[in-house]
């Protein structure tokens, strides 16, 4: 067997392998070089080899690698103190190891604090179609893609899926079972898809109306990624009571966090919830140095700046090439097009150029470069962006399934 075969076949790689990055760039084992415009989907946020996540780790691991939470993680108790001092609504956080088990984090509060206060039928959440949470058997559910839960038993209670945005909908699912709502201020995987500023606040009069918990999927938007710390700080009044984080946060080790209002994370008492690596020192220890760094306001002043002047330059090139670009989406650094062509096959002549990238749903081109990235950058992947839609206009049309 070729190395590699053990692997679950879940993923289809190229045959490249990168032993080593740079700021912007990854190399290969031949030192060929390729420009990252995907960031590990959304998660090497200060780039590659970055000094200052780096002597973190470094510093950590001479240190303590593992303590449980059995004692004091204080690595993580810096942390979560950095998160709620600059996130008006969090009181309390969770740590976890990635996206998944931070939304199930925030969906069990959720439901533990109903019923704590004795509503114990509130336990439904209610999302809108295109989500993407990550793949447990709750976080597909909560998502409710038929091709992630597809084949994987019946489909668990609790969870309603509606059509994006659509509030009529919404108005009429909601009842004495609704626990949370569960969004991602920009959906990802969805296909680079906003909700509208003033439609979180409209969400956040609602679910004060009807006692019910506001939940945002920060994974993929958060940490930055919009010039924002977090997606949702674009929009007034529209705080959640629970976020999920992850991705970004760490910068490229494995953390993720459930942040929670006080008195909502107050059901979370002993023995509710756990996490083996949970707070682990060494994944707070680069997430306080990731966190330090992004949360400079040069820093998020610089990732607008670069992201006006992106999307300035993918709108020449929407203009250049109607016939391949039907759409520029998504916002600051989370962006992309929706494409005429097979945005794959548009990745695949990418990858030929030396530049990475990503797709999502509702055929879109998906970018999620490293917040590092300068104007230079940016003109670079638009000219390997212009070389492959010239051959993209060749293809055949987009057909959607
Ligand atoms: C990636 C992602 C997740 C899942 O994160 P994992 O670390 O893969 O579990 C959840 N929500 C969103 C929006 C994501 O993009």
């Amino acid at each position: 067997m070729a190395e590699g075969d053990h692997l679950y076949n879940t993923y289809k790689p190229p045959q490249i392998e990168f032993v080593r990055g740079e700021g912007a760039y990854l190399y290969t084992d031949k030192d060929e070089k390729y420009l990252d415009f995907i960031a590990g989907i959304s998660v090497n946020c200060l780039g590659h080899n970055h000094p200052v996540p780096k002597a973190a780790l470094i510093e950590q691991a001479n240190k303590v690698w593992h303590v449980s939470g059995m004692y004091q993680l204080t690595e993580a108790k810096t942390l979560a103190k950095k998160y709620c001092d600059a996130l008006p609504f969090a009181g309390k956080v969770f740590f976890t190891n990635s996206g998944a088990e931070a939304l199930e984090c925030a969906m069990k509060t959720a439901r533990r604090y109903h019923y704590d206060k004795g509503d114990v039928d509130r336990y439904d959440i209610i999302g809108f179609q295109g989500a993407f949470h990550g793949r447990t058997f709750a976080t597909i559910n909560a998502a409710g893609n038929p091709k992630y839960v597809k084949g994987f038993g019946p489909a668990l209670p609790g969870f309603i899926n509606l059509p994006f945005g659509d509030h009529e909908a919404l108005l009429e699912a909601i009842g004495p079972n609704t626990a949370a709502i569960l969004v991602e201020p920009v959906q990802g995987e969805g296909g680079l898809r906003p909700l509208p500023t003033e439609y979180l606040r409209t969400l956040r009069t609602l679910c004060d109306e009807k006692g019910i918990l506001l939940i945002y999927d920060e994974v993929q938007c958060g940490a930055g990624r919009t010039g924002k710390l977090f997606a949702h700080q674009w929009a007034e009044d529209a705080e959640p009571d629970i976020m999920a984080v992850a991705k970004g946060v760490g910068g490229g080790f494995p953390l993720g966090a459930c942040i929670a209002r006080e008195d909502v994370a107050a059901c979370m008492v002993p023995g509710t919830h756990g996490s083996t690596y949970g707070g682990n020192p060494l994944a707070c220890a680069v997430g306080n140095a990731v966190w330090d760094e992004i949360s400079k306001p040069e820093f998020l002043d610089q990732v607008v700046r670069v992201s006006n002047f992106l999307k300035q330059q993918f709108e020449g090139l929407k203009d250049e090439f109607p016939d391949v670009v039907s759409e520029l989406r998504g916002k600051g650094l989370l962006c992309g097009m929706q494409l005429k062509k097979p945005a794959i096959e548009v990745r695949a002549l990418m990858l030929e150029r030396g530049m990475l990238g990503g797709s999502a749903g509702d055929n879109v081109l998906r970018l999620a470069p490293p917040l590092i990235i300068t104007e230079d950058h940016v003109r670079e992947a638009v000219d390997i962006l212009r070389d492959c839609f010239e051959e993209a206009r060749k293809m055949d049309d987009f057909v959607p399934e």
